[in-house]
């Protein structure tokens, strides 16, 4: 078997990669741990109802924004419905203490407005933060298609953090909690996160909100049907064990754990730092590097409740909640109490198309994976019974949570399955089951497209940014060092809809 490129992991990063390099006449395969690709957005059927695992929503799918264009250069976009959330409310931030909702309409000119109406005060501020979001946030490669010179990226690790940004512009709690609120998204609190990245994510769903109609399953089912017309070679179920070096020292090719060798010229990889690590001949990378990357700081994990309900739950369709205890961000810091951690809930099912008679939700509350870790045998990774208690405790905890803040919610719980961090390592083969795997926060150098080792490129969510737009634009950043930048970028301008 000998190809010109191997592409190890088959998430998000890793189809769009090999995707790409198919597209420009490679011969590329791709190696997937598990049975199944993209086991992190697959998501699950219970009682009849499918639950999204790893992708509820997106920014940058209106027409001709990134993912929009990603999509069209895959070859996706017809295969694809997207779901508009609602335009007057894709997200709600709801405090408990003190109570205050704040809706945010999809759109600068409408969220601009609403901070108006809400916050009359405060209109500076609310001027200064959305200017500064929106240029920020098109002023990334392969958000802005026109710039000459791509640097590495996305992720910045320089100052101001996003806690200090607000700081300067309000003294206002509440609305500075409110700019911060999808943190959530990233999963680093805005004392660690720079502006400039919190801007990168957030910049996105605020120019437009969408989800796919059958969820992260019919994206995964689509990228497959691609991947198989563009001949790529998916081996599924394998997991990469080693990597081969040739005699001048550079990639050659893989190992996979049953003995089989892929033979390549040159390889992208799209798993955690960690795991790179252990496939990869101790000589290659230099010791620093390797501290550098045994050093990364992981995101959050969490326990993830998924809820069938006896009906329909109006506040979900076609919008999210966020719950927060009190306009502030303990959430991130591992020993908060449950009930003082801010929630995520979304609709399960019923927002995408063929569920209408079924309804539930997703609830997603930051967990430590500390918690967990003494739960469970280091060698037989077998759970302890107290594994079991500690997941009712977190269930009653968060029902308790939801009771609290959104009772009409609650009362249609007829069903809960319960996830913990271990349950979220175990089925995207990431080694904390952290739900966007590194940081990306100030001061911390994450790896970058191009490695020591003549051959080796990286992308995937630790590189550039989590998210499916950070994963795919990941791919284009790898890829684009490989092929050029100037050409993917200028093909990704031709796939631009008209008018
Ligand atoms: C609960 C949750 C909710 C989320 N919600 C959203 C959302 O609403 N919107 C959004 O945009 N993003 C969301 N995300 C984030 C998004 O899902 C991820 O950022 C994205 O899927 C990461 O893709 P990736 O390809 O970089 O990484 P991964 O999906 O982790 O892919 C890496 C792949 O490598 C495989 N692998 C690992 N080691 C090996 C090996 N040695 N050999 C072979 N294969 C290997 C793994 O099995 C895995 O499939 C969510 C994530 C979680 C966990």
């Amino acid at each position: 078997m000998n190809y010109d490129y191997t592409v190890i992991g088959g998430g998000v990063s890793g189809m769009t990669s090999a995707l790409i390099l198919a597209k420009q006449g490679l011969s590329v395969a791709l190696v997937e741990q598990s049975g199944q690709l993209a086991p992190t957005i697959r998501g699950f059927t219970k009682k009849g109802l499918f639950f999204d695992t790893g992708f509820h929503y997106t920014g940058g799918l209106g027409a001709g924004e990134p993912v929009d264009l990603f999509f069209r250069y895959l070859g996706l976009s017809d295969a694809l419905e997207k779901v508009a959330f609602r335009e007057d409310a894709f997200d709600s931030f709801r405090c408990l203490e003190p109570p205050f909702v704040f809706r945010f309409p999809c759109g600068y000119d409408r969220i601009r407005e609403r901070f108006y109406e809400v916050f009359p005060d405060e209109c500076e501020a609310i001027d200064t933060y959305l200017s500064a979001v929106r240029e920020q946030y098109h002023s990334v490669p392969y958000v802005n298609l026109d710039m000459s010179e791509v640097s590495a990226g996305f992720s910045t690790v320089h100052g101001p953090t996003l806690q200090e940004f607000l700081d300067r512009l309000t003294n206002n709690r509440l609305l500075k909690c409110i700019f911060s609120m999808h943190c959530f998204l990233y999963g680093v609190a805005p004392d660690e996160v720079s502006f400039a990245n919190h801007a990168n994510v957030a910049g996105s769903y605020y120019e437009s909100v969408n989800g796919i109609s059958g969820g992260g399953l019919k994206l995964t089912e689509i990228f497959e049907e691609q991947l198989e017309k563009a001949g790529v070679h998916v081996f599924r179920g394998q997991e990469v064990t080693g990597m081969l070096l040739s005699n001048d020292g550079a990639f050659c090719g893989l190992t996979l754990k049953d003995g089989t060798n892929v033979s390549a010229e040159g390889c992208i990889s799209t798993i955690h730092p960690h795991r790179l690590l252990e496939i990869v001949p101790d000589s290659v990378f230099r010791p620093a590097y390797v501290s550098r990357l045994n050093e990364l700081e992981e995101t959050a994990s969490a326990c993830i409740l998924y809820a069938v309900c006896s009906g329909p739950i109006e506040d979900l369709v076609g919008s999210n909640i966020f719950i927060f205890p009190e306009p502030d961000f303990t959430c991130f810091y591992k020993n908060a109490a449950v009930e003082k951690r801010p929630m995520y809930i979304t609709a399960a099912g019923g927002k995408h198309d063929g569920e209408k008679a079924k309804h539930g939700f997703i609830a997603i509350c930051p967990m430590s994976k500390e918690q967990t870790k003494p739960l469970v045998d280091p060698v037989s990774q077998e759970r302890s019974a107290n594994y079991k208690l500690l997941k009712e405790e977190m269930s009653e905890k968060m029902v308790r949570s939801i009771k609290a803040s959104c009772p009409e919610i609650a009362e249609k719980i007829i069903d809960i399955t319960c996830a913990t961090p271990l349950t979220l390592r175990d089925y995207t083969n990431s080694p904390f089951g952290s739900l966007y795997g590194v940081k990306h926060k100030i001061g911390q150098y994450n790896p970058m497209p191009v490695t020591r080792l003549k051959g080796l490129f990286l992308a995937g969510q630790a590189t550039t940014a989590p998210g499916i737009m950070g994963a795919m634009m990941s791919g284009f950043l790898a890829c684009g060092t490989i092929l050029g930048h100037e050409k993917l970028q200028k093909e990704l301008k031709q796939c631009r809809p008209e008018g």
